[in-house]
């Protein structure tokens, strides 16, 4: 058992701190209160204690730009969840690049960090988000690792079967592109799925027991995949009001925090304010990354 005393705690419902003790019980909070009593007293004066927080949009690992062995991109997310735990995250979503060996790894103590939920790849159509293309070179693999599968797909039962390769090799979640990257955006190369796509993905995702979480920064995008059904919409640069409308009862994960300054920052502010004006449900998402990305 252990007491945390001398600190003050924040009531989540209420927003209000107040000074209290926290008793624990092996990984379980038993009581919170005034003057608690007991052994293994942590003293904790001056310090506010708060709920985990959920960060609902990182990326713990990425191919790394050098020709280094796999083992490197592993490797590079121990120092990532390490960190995000320090900020007291206790949950995090990884919106591609973790496999299951991190989460098991995790779970095992092998390494410490918050509790991590995998989406592995971008699934996407050809010529999509996720896939890496290069003209010199063709179709390049930037993993060649089979625990995060081939992303990419043609057709509706093509989408299915993505979404079955990914639930086969661990995936807690299913992360789709329902545009392309910024940069494709921008250039008017954006390779969209059809909206007969997303709605086979998602339920095929629902059979599997999973939740779908989409990549979209057009309005076009956003619609398609909220009408779809996926649980949260991610990014969600250029929103109008029929985008916000469709939305629903989706979750929207802005990210905003690494394009606070960049290009579109006006427009992505502009974004939220309208789904927050709207009642849109909005989660935390910081898009971490080992490295800095553009999305
Ligand atoms: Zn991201």
């Amino acid at each position: 058992m252990t007491l945390l005393v001398g600190a003050r705690v924040l009531d989540p419902d209420t927003g209000e701190t107040s000074r209290a003790d926290v008793r624990l019980d092996g990984d379980r909070i038993t009581e919170v209160g005034p003057g608690l009593d007991g052994d293994g007293r942590v003293d904790c004066a001056g310090g506010l204690l708060i709920p985990g927080l959920i960060d609902c949009h990182v990326h713990v690992a990425f191919p790394r730009p050098e020709p280094l062995p796999r083992s490197a991109r592993v490797l590079e997310a121990v120092p990532v969840l390490r960190k995000l735990l320090a900020r007291g995250i206790t949950t995090v979503r990884d919106a591609w690049g973790a496999d299951a060996g991190m989460r098991h790894a995790l779970r095992e103590g092998w390494i410490t960090g918050p509790d991590l939920l995998i989406s592995l790849r971008q699934l996407s159509p050809t010529g999509g988000l996720g896939d890496s293309w290069e003209p010199p070179a063709g179709a390049v693999d930037h993993f060649g690792d089979p625990s995060l599968p081939d992303p990419l797909y043609d057709g509706p039962d093509a989408a299915r079967a993505a979404v079955r390769r990914m639930v086969r090799a661990g995936a807690d979640w299913i992360k789709v592109g329902a545009s392309g990257a910024m940069r494709a955006v921008r250039a008017g190369v954006d390779v969209r799925p059809t909206d007969e796509e997303l709605v086979a993905l998602v339920d095929e995702a629902r059979r599997c027991g999973r939740d779908v979480l989409a990549h979209a920064h057009t309005s076009v995008a956003v619609v398609s995949a909220a009408r779809a059904g996926v649980r949260s919409v991610e990014h969600g640069t250029f929103l109008d009001d029929e985008a916000v409308a469709a939305l629903g009862n989706a979750w929207y994960v802005p990210t905003l925090v690494p394009n606070h300054d960049g290009e579109f920052a006006a427009d992505h502010r502009r974004s939220v304010r309208l789904a927050a004006e709207a009642g849109v449900r909005i989660a935390a998402g910081s898009d971490l990354a080992p490295r800095p990305m553009s999305t």
